[in-house]
């Protein structure tokens, strides 16, 4: 059997980036966590690397503010996979990366980079709205440097984090999901895609090693859960044996109220506008030169939605 590759997790303290960690050594590769100087005496980062270190991972001191410490860590290992931030209510330091691009690019033994995507499609969205089109743009910037660097990449397209789209009933601002009302986005019938983190993460490290996703971009779709807002408030329905009432939000005051929230508000909106009344995630068939994760692994026994929000219960 081939050897399986050894890879650095940057970001790994992070929502997604402490799932990648874990699914990484779950899947038996020899697993590297960047402990990045600057977090100094963040007592939770530190406490999370050192159960990532108990778990079985190494820890390889970095910063982003010294190009050397990056070359000497990428060069540990075979794979890259990067999780730093991009959600603006949190942090957004997509173009970061373009420092770890010249990092891989010095070291020159990685065999697949997994750049900080793991949301919509970047490259479907260029005419995406002001202001959240940052996000895109700059996912976008840091593709063209690892293309031009001549970098062997994996797209992962997860489309909608469950934890905030289900969490909410797709509702921006809501996490929670209440057990009286809910806010349809316009009519509720667009379908989106939503998956479990873990196993988003599970899917990524699944595709480091495979060559049918070598420079290609992968879409998370597990086919039971692509649904529209209202398919998920039924589904909350039938767990907690009530219906809840209604009201709907159009397009018009959709967009009016985003415009009076701050920046970083603003920017999020705009992605739930695309996905929520322009249907942008599910709104079109994977072409050639990209793959679908659960047909690539149909033995990854995926979360469904309804299993998802038992945990609301
Ligand atoms: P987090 O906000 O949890 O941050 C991840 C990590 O980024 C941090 O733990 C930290 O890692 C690193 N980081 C933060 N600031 C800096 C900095 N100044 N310098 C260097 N590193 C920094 O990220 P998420 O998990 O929320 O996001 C990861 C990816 O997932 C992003 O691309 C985002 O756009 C996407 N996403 C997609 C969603 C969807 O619904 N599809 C929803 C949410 C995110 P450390 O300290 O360990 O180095």
């Amino acid at each position: 059997m081939a050897m399986k590759s050894k890879v650095l997790i940057v970001g790994g303290t992070g929502y997604l980036g402490k799932r990648l960690v874990k699914a990484s050594l779950a899947q038996g590769h020899e697993t590297y966590v960047l402990h990045r100087e600057e977090i100094g005496v963040d007592i939770e980062k530190v406490q999370m690397l050192l159960s990532f270190k108990q778990q079985g991972a190494h820890l390889v001191i970095g910063s982003f503010n010294d190009h050397q410490s990056l070359v000497k860590v990428v060069k540990l290992v075979d794979v890259v996979i990067c999780a730093i931030s991009g959600v603006h209510i949190r942090s957004h330091q997509i173009l970061l990366q373009l420092k770890l691009v010249d990092a891989i690019k010095e070291a020159g033994n990685v065999k697949r980079f997994l750049p900080s995507e793991f949301g919509t499609d970047p490259a479907r969205m260029e005419n995406a709205m002001e202001p959240g089109r940052v996000t895109f743009d700059d996912k976008m910037v840091v593709r063209r440097a690892i293309e031009e660097a001549g970098i062997p990449f994996t797209y992962i397209s997860a489309n909608c984090f469950a934890g905030y789209f289900l969490g909410g009933l797709c509702q921006p601002g809501f996490i929670l999901p209440s057990r009286e009302q809910v806010r349809l986005l316009g009519d509720g019938n667009q379908k989106a895609i939503y998956v479990d983190e873990d196993d988003i993460a599970t899917y990524s490290i699944k595709t480091i090693d495979d060559p049918r996703t070598l420079n290609k971009t992968v879409y998370i779709r597990p086919p039971q859960n692509i649904l529209s807002q209202r398919e998920v408030v039924q589904i909350w329905e039938k767990l907690i044996g009530k219906e809840l009432l209604k009201s709907s939000i159009s397009e018009q005051e959709f967009l009016a109220i985003m415009k009076e929230q701050d920046y970083a508000e603003q920017v999020g909106l705009t992605h739930y506008y695309h996905v929520c009344y322009e249907g942008c995630l599910a709104n079109f068939e994977i072409g050639d030169g990209a793959e679908e994760a659960s047909k690539l692994y149909p033995e990854v026994k995926y979360t469904t939605v309804e299993e998802y929000m038992t945990r609301y219960l």
